[in-house]
């Protein structure tokens, strides 16, 4: 069954879903649309009810969805739960700032007047992984359902509960029916619903694969994507950057959420004067990550997503080492219940290594020694991603030109603090295209309509 909840603390599985059949997939749909038709019509001000009355259900259930996703994917319970919180902070954002992003904007002609308008285009498909099993989700339904489309979503196959939450959410918040729906459906379903003409766009958050077979499916029809995409963004440190402050970025920026971030830092690219004191204090630092359970708050290293994540990442790091990569730490399998990973330390990762170009993703540290700036720039260029990535240097005027050198959609100086709900987010290369949050992410899906009003005589 491809919808399965399993625990992968304990292998232990929760509950596992059937999924739709194709009449009932089509019923869906015919419902979708109808409620498009009355949907786009409802007032700004009508839309921000309900979704700020979503927001303020996940507020007062953040336990509640936050067990959720530690249950099926193994997410720490305290960032699950500042997952949720941030979650409801994006709903209530767009919220409060839709009709201000999407109001009419006049432009100068030099006859007549003339102005751009926004309006939904109508249901749109959005297909999201597993590792953020709320926040995804928010990411596109805050800004759609205000700027007036209707979405059906199909969701990972590990985290249907959390997926079934989501749509229960805004049943409860008064969505009318068909507004927000969950798809329980198969790849190949995935392919009908972006055949079918009542879907106007397609919004993908996962890998680079789901991203060219969903993408070219789409682009048959001419249909608008968005692609969030993988990542291996760098983390780059100068020799005058300090380390007591740097380390626990690095240490957050590789461990968060397990290491199963898109834009988590992956490569260490760390100038030669500085290199082994760096590796010597984040060897310290990430030894110090105990594995438990990720209900108890102790913990401070929570198991993978699945048993095959797992078992994907292992074969990787092997691969890695057979193709000449030093492994410093790690590399194996926790001896506990569970799918675990140690934390791991790669050297010595030559361009003909497949690891040089690939996502590891999970925790699984890539480290390279640089002579300089320069070469560190070059380095973090030399990758098929462009997500995100950052710099770590006591000189501002040296981190904000080496964030402009770096081709990708973001760039942090002295930080990762990747997600805030007015801040676009997004990539370039293989990391895609569009972008989600900010005033950019709610106008992805909207027809932008120029109007002009010109008392002419028609050209003779
Ligand atoms: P994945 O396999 O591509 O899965 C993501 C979603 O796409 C799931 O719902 C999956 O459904 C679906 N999917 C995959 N292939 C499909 C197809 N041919 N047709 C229809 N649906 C399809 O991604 P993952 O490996 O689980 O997730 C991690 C990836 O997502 C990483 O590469 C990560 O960097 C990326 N990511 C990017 C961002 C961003 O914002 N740029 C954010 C988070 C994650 P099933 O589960 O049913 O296969």
């Amino acid at each position: 069954m491809a919808y399965q909840s399993v625990n992968p603390n304990t292998g232990k599985l929760l509950n596992q879903f059937d999924e739709l059949t194709d009449s009932q997939l089509e019923k869906t749909l015919a419902n979708a649309e109808a409620s498009f038709q009355t949907w786009k019509h409802t007032t700004y001000a009508q839309r921000a009810v309900i979704v700020a009355k979503a927001a303020a259900l996940m507020h007062a259930h953040v336990d509640d969805f936050a067990k959720l996703a530690t249950l099926e994917m193994g997410k720490r319970i305290d960032e699950a739960r500042g997952e949720v919180k941030f979650s409801a902070d994006i709903l209530a954002y767009y919220a409060k700032h839709a009709e201000t992003f999407l109001a009419p904007v006049k432009l100068n002609p030099k006859v007549g007047e003339a102005h751009m308008e926004s309006s939904p285009f109508g249901v749109l498909f959005c297909v999201e992984p597993w590792n953020f099993p709320f926040y995804q989700l928010a990411r596109v339904a805050g800004p759609q359902l205000m700027a007036g489309n209707v979405l059906v979503v199909k969701h990972a196959g590990c985290v249907p509960q959390c997926a079934i939450a989501f749509e229960k959410l805004w049943t409860d918040a008064g969505a009318p029916k068909g507004t927000y729906t969950n798809l329980l459906i198969s790849h190949s379903q995935s392919e009908r619903v972006i055949d079918d003409p009542r879907i106007k766009g397609v919004a993908l958050t996962g890998s680079v694969d789901a991203g060219r077979s969903i993408a070219a499916r789409a682009g048959k029809h001419l249909k608008k994507t968005s692609m969030e995409l993988g990542g291996s963004d760098a983390f780059i440190v100068l020799e005058d950057a300090d380390l007591e402050k740097t380390i626990p970025w690095a240490v957050w920026g590789r461990m968060y959420n397990g290491g199963q971030t898109c834009c988590a830092a992956k490569r260490f690219i760390v100038v030669e004067s500085i290199a082994d004191k760096f590796i010597e204090k984040f060897k310290e630092a990430l030894l110090t990550l105990k594995p438990g359970d990720p209900m108890d708050e102790k913990t401070t290293h929570g198991p993978l997503s699945t048993e095959s994540a797992l078992v994907q990442l292992l074969k990787q790091v092997d691969n890695a080492v057979s193709k000449g990569a030093k492994l410093v730490m790690g590399g194996k399998r926790i001896d506990r219940p569970g799918s675990f990973m140690e934390t791991t330390i790669l050297t010595d990762i030559k361009p003909d290594n497949p690891a040089f170009r690939d996502e590891f993703f999970g925790p699984v540290v890539s480290f390279f020694r640089v002579k300089d700036e320069a070469a560190a720039i070059a380095l973090a260029n030399d990758s098929d991603f462009g997500l995100g990535g950052s710099v770590f240097t006591e000189d501002l005027a040296r981190g904000k030109r080496v964030a402009s050198s770096v081709d990708t959609g973001m760039m942090f100086i002295n930080n990762i603090d990747w997600s805030d709900a007015e801040l676009p987010f997004g990539g370039i290369k293989d990391s895609g295209y569009g972008r989600e949050l900010g005033n950019m992410g709610i106008q992805e899906f909207v027809n932008k309509k120029l109007v002009r009003t010109a008392n002419l005589k028609a050209p003779a």
